[in-house]
C-alpha cells in the first residue's frame, strides 16, 4: 500500500529543504518555495521525494574538501526515490505523473559526446549532479531531469530503493571494474559503510569471497550477517598488508580491493597486499589522498589500479533490478530531514554502519 505522503499527489507552493549558504555549514532545515509545473522547462520533472539516503559525498560536498566547486546556497541530496508531479511541456520522454522514479548523483548529461555515447555518462563534461551544481534530494519536491531519473521497479519500495541509486550502483559498477570472476576473492576497505555494506552482497551475488576491512563490533556483526567471510579490524593490526595476504589461502592476497572507505588511510598499501595481477578499484573519495605505487613492483606484478565514478543509466537500472529481487537489502534507519546535522556528525566520527535514510514527510 502505498503511504499517504506517496498517494497525495498535490502541489503546494512552499515545502522543507536541507540547505546550506557556506561550505562548512551550518547546514539547516528551511521553508523555500516548491518549482510550480509551468516554471518547469523542456526534460525537466518535479520530483516529490519521499525518502533520500544520506551518502558520505553529501558531507564532502557540504564540507567543501573536494577540489571541485559547488553551487550556493546547496540543498544536498543524491539517493531521492519519489513520485513524478510534473513535467515540462515539450519533454521528450515515457515518463508519466504517477510513475516511481530515482534521483541519481547524474542528474543530467548530453548524451552526445563520445563519453555518453560509449556509456560513459558520468564523465560528461556537461554533467550535472545532484546536490552538487543542481539542488537535490534533501528537499520535498526536487526538480530533475526526465534523462537521468532511473525507474523504481515495481515491488521495490521507496525507502529501499533510494540508497540503490548512489551507494548500491556505485559499488555494482566498482565490481564490474575489477575484472574479478566468481571464486576469486575481494578486500572491502570501509565495508560497514553505505557502499561497502552493498558492496559485500553484489559481491555475492557474483560469486566473491569477501574479506571486510572495518572497525567496531557493529560493523564486525554486519558484515559477517552479510555473507564477509573473513574480517580485519582496521584500528587492531599494525601490519595491514601482512593481515590481508594472511587472509587468503595461498598467502597471496585477495585478487582486488573495493576501497569504499572515506579516509585515505585505507588507500595507503592497497597495491601492496593485492596479489599479482589483482586490481585496486578506487571508488571512496578522501580529500588529497594518495595511492602508493611502486612501479617496479607494479610492472613485476602487472598490478591495476582503476578509478570508479558512479555508473551509468544502464548499470542503475540493473542495481535497482537485483535490489527489487530481494538480493540486496540496506541496512538503514530512517530519520526525518530535521536530524540531518546529527547524521554528518555521526557520519564524520565514523559511528554510522550501513545507511541513514531520510524520511522527508515525517513531522
Ligand atoms: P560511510 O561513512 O558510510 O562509510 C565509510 C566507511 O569507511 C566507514 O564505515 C568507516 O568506518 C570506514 N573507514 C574509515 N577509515 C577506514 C580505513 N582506514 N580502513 C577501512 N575502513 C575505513 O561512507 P559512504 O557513504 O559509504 O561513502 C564512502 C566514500 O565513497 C566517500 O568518500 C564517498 O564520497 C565516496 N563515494 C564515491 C562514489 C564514486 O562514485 N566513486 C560514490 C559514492 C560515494
Ligand atoms: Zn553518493
Amino acid at each position: 500500500m502505498p503511504s499517504r505522503a506517496e498517494s497525495d499527489l498535490s502541489i503546494p507552493t512552499r515545502q522543507k529543504a536541507a540547505l546550506f549558504r557556506r561550505q562548512g555549514g551550518p547546514v539547516t532545515v528551511e521553508e523555500v518555495p516548491v518549482v510550480q509545473p509551468e516554471e518547469l522547462k523542456p526534460n525537466q520533472a518535479l520530483v516529490k521525494v519521499i525518502y533520500s539516503g544520506v551518502c558520505h559525498t553529501d558531507l564532502h560536498a557540504m564540507l567543501g574538501d573536494w577540489p571541485l566547486e559547488n553551487k550556493l546556497p546547496l540543498i544536498g541530496g543524491h539517493e531521492g526515490a519519489g513520485i513524478v508531479v510534473a513535467i515540462g511541456e515539450h519533454s521528450d520522454t515515457d515518463l508519466k505523473i504517477g510513475d516511481k522514479v530515482g534521483i541519481k548523483w547524474i542528474a543530467d548529461c548530453c548524451l552526445k559526446c563520445e563519453m555518453c555515447r560509449k556509456g560513459y555518462e558520468p564523465a560528461c563534461s556537461k554533467a550535472q549532479c545532484s546536490g552538487f551544481n543542481v539542488d537535490g534530494s534533501f528537499q520535498q519536491y526536487a526538480v530533475s531531469y526526465t534523462r537521468q531519473l532511473s525507474r523504481i521497479p515495481d515491488g521495490l519500495p521507496l525507502e529501499d530503493a533510494a540508497p540503490i541509486l548512489c551507494a548500491g550502483v556505485t559499488v555494482y559498477k566498482a565490481l564490474k571494474e575489477s575484472g574479478c570472476q566468481a571464486g576469486d576473492t575481494i578486500a572491502i576497505p570501509g565495508a560497514g559503510g553505505g557502499l561497502g555494506h552493498l558492496a559485500i552482497q553484489y559481491a555475492n551475488i557474483m560469486g566473491l569471497r569477501v574479506i571486510a576491512i572495518d572497525t567496531g563490533d557493529e560493523k564486525r556483526d554486519l558484515c559477517s550477517k552479510l555473507g564477509a567471510e573473513k574480517w580485519i579490524d582496521f584500528t587492531q593490526v599494525d601490519d595491514i598488508v601482512k593481515a590481508l595476504k594472511d587472509a587468503t589461502e595461498d598467502g597471496l592476497g585477495p585478487h582486488a580491493s573495493i576501497v569504499t572507505s572515506s579516509s585515505g588511510k585505507a588507500y595507503e598499501q592497497a597495491m601492496e597486499y593485492i596479489r599479482p595481477h589483482g586490481t585496486v578499484v578506487a571508488v571512496g573519495l578522501p580529500p588529497s589522498a594518495k595511492v602508493n605505487a611502486d612501479v617496479f613492483w607494479t610492472v613485476f606484478l602487472s598490478k591495476k589500479l582503476v578509478g570508479s565514478y558512479v555508473g551509468n543509466r544502464q548499470e542503475a537500472a540493473e542495481a535497482l533490478q537485483f535490489a527489487a529481487a530481494g538480493k540486496i537489502k540496506t541496512k538503514y534507519v530512517i530519520q526525518p530531514l530535521s536530524r540531518l546535522p546529527m547524521i554528518y556528525e555521526q557520519m564524520h566520527s565514523g559511528q554510522l554502519a550501513g545507511r541513514v535514510v531520510l524520511d522527508l514527510h515525517a513531522e
